[in-house]
């Protein structure tokens, strides 16, 4: 069986679990381990940004770089249904103290307008200030849907002449990269702090990275401890993530084919398949779930199956 729930639901292959074990390691809570190093300097470098720091999850990832842009009793502006708001389970309020309003889209995009519409520039004693926008790409809830670039660089513009910072919840920007060619240093120059996952696609057992500034990263590196994120001989881990990053990146366009094979089959029109996610709704959902199950074929629905947008789904 192929389990489709999620790409998060991979196993190591022989080769990551061959380089896991020659890892050369060291105790990285002192900054001693090669490998993590490696992996850090990595991909600060493939985003074009300073310094990166590895942490356990992508909701640590994103904990610790939405707190480095906003302080407590701040606030960020993101998507309704972004990871951050949904997803992490509140950290955001009851770790960081940050304060979240949201603007909604079918489709995850960002609405500049509306945007500009919520931003709240410091007014002083009077007003929660938005210290930051987040976008996430590709969007989780919103079926892998892809962000524009240059949507990502108008919000860059603007946010830059408002003061603010821009977050990227860049879990799966190596699928955004394959989809579009869009080069990773144009998704990184359009932020300035960057969460990239590698347990999901790429298929590591664990690790994510938060990115930035090296002041940003030096910060980082204090609060990840203090959230019990310091961690020791981690290079195993770190030393998938560099498989990963070598072998798996261009596979992604593999699944984001089989994803719209997929799609074809369920009756989801392949051209609103973005990248590696298909999600959808059938009235008839009960029956094709037994009918997958026992391996038959399903007939097509009359109509086209409604694409689950609106759905929460994980
Ligand atoms: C998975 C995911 C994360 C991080 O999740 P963890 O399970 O904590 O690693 C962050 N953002 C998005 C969009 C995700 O899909």
């Amino acid at each position: 069986m192929i389990d489709l729930r999620s790409d998060t639901v991979t196993r190591p292959g022989e080769s990551m679990r061959a380089a896991m074990a020659r890892a050369e390691v060291g105790d990285d809570v002192y900054g001693e381990d090669p490998t993590v190093r490696r992996l850090e300097e990595r991909v600060a470098e493939l985003l074009g940004h300073e310094a990166a720091l590895f942490t356990p999850t992508g909701s640590m990832a994103n904990v610790l770089a939405v707190g480095l842009v906003v302080a407590p009793g701040q606030e960020v502006l993101c998507e309704s249904r972004a990871h951050i708001a949904r997803a992490e389970l509140g950290a955001h309020g009851a770790v960081s103290g940050v304060t979240m309003r949201t603007w909604s889209h079918p489709r995850g995009q960002i609405d500049l307008p509306v945007i500009e519409d919520l931003f709240a520039p410091d007014l002083g004693p009077f007003f929660v200030r938005t210290a930051a926008i987040s976008v996430e790409n590709t969007h989780n809830f919103a079926g892998g849907a892809v962000l524009p670039i240059a949507d990502l660089q108008a919000l860059r513009a603007f946010a830059y002449a408002q003061d603010a910072a821009v977050h990227l919840d860049g879990a799966r920007v190596w699928n955004a990269h394959v989809a579009t060619g869009v080069p990773f240093e144009e998704y990184g120059a359009a932020a300035d702090v960057v969460g990239v996952c590698l347990s999901k696609g790429l298929g590591a057992p664990a690790g994510s990275l938060v990115v930035g500034s090296a002041a940003l990263m030096a910060e980082a590196r204090v609060r990840r401890k203090r959230l019990g994120g310091g961690m020791r001989q981690v290079g195993v881990l770190a030393a998938a993530g560099l498989y990963a990053l070598d072998h798996h990146i261009e596979r992604l366009a593999d699944d984001h084919a089989h994803a719209r094979l997929l799609a074809a089959a369920c009756g989801v029109d392949p051209a609103t398949v973005d990248t590696n996610i298909v999600a959808f709704d059938r009235p008839d959902a009960a029956a094709f779930v037994a009918a997958a199950r026992e391996g038959a074929c399903w007939p097509a629905p009359s109509e086209p199956a409604r694409c689950a947008w609106s759905r929460t789904l994980m």
